[in-house]
């Protein structure tokens, strides 16, 4: 009788600790996050370009990244499984222009890649496998073709344009109003760093984002050139 309570103590106990893990875990909506690499290079540390050449001169993907409502997000969960470029090695090429790595020293991406996974990825694997997710974010960057919709409402990398603008711009294209956020250039101006759509938890739609994280940019902003 005794150690049949011992069990059962120790079963909810593992059970306690399981739900716990899950919901350390769980998330409510993705944010979607691109980058200019006119912004991540024009900036007092610099970048590298990929050992694969110099990117286009386009919004590369960041990241696809779950969050919670409450304005928290789960990251570096478990079980902690490798980066394997050899699931996605269909997708290779596509990444390579798509996501491209700016990071010193140069690369071929895989580094990058490989810490988007383990830092993000792995908390959706209860939706998304390794190849599922790196294909979502690769379909999402064509679904949300910024450079485009920027494009469209006459702005265009090299000059000075309103937050409200970039804001406008996008909303019309997306439907959903994004997050911009910005960094500084080597000589201390605000530019338009990163543009971040939310995303349900499925990974299929873009959906009103629930919560924006703090402002960073000032009224008006640089658009650099790369
Ligand atoms: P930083 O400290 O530069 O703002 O962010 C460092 C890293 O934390 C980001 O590149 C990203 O990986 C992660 N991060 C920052 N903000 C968020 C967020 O709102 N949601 C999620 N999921 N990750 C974030
Ligand atoms: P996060 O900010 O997503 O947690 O992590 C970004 C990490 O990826 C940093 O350690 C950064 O050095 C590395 N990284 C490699 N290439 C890039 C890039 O092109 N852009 C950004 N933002 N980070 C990169």
């Amino acid at each position: 009788m005794v150690k049949f309570q011992c069990s059962i103590a120790i079963n909810l106990v593992l059970l306690q600790r399981l739900l716990a893990l899950v919901a350390s875990q769980s998330f409510d909506f993705f944010y979607f996050v691109q980058q200019w690499p006119g912004s991540y290079c024009n900036t007092k540390q610099s970048c590298c370009y990929p050992t694969t050449g110099k990117p286009a001169a386009d919004f590369g993907i960041h990241g696809l990244w779950p969050n919670r409502n409450n304005g928290s997000h789960p990251y570096d969960c478990y079980p902690k499984k490798p980066f394997n470029l050899s699931e996605i090695s269909d997708l290779e090429s596509s990444m390579q222009k798509d996501w491209p790595t700016l990071a010193c020293p140069s690369s071929d991406g895989q580094n990058f890649w490989s810490h988007e996974w383990k830092r993000h990825g792995i908390c959706s694997e209860s939706v998304l496998d390794q190849h599922a997710y790196f294909k979502t974010a690769l379909g999402l960057k064509q679904k949300a073709n910024l450079l485009q919709a920027l494009k469209n409402a006459g702005i265009t990398p090299g000059g000075s344009y309103s937050l409200k603008s970039i804001h406008n711009a996008i909303t019309e294209s997306a439907g959903y109003t994004p997050w911009i956020e910005c960094n500084k250039d080597s000589s201390g101006n605000y530019q338009l760093y990163q543009i971040y759509l939310c995303v349900d938890t499925s990974g299929s739609k873009l959906i009103k984002c629930p919560v924006f994280p703090k402002g960073t940019c000032s009224l008006e902003i640089e658009f650099p050139s790369f």
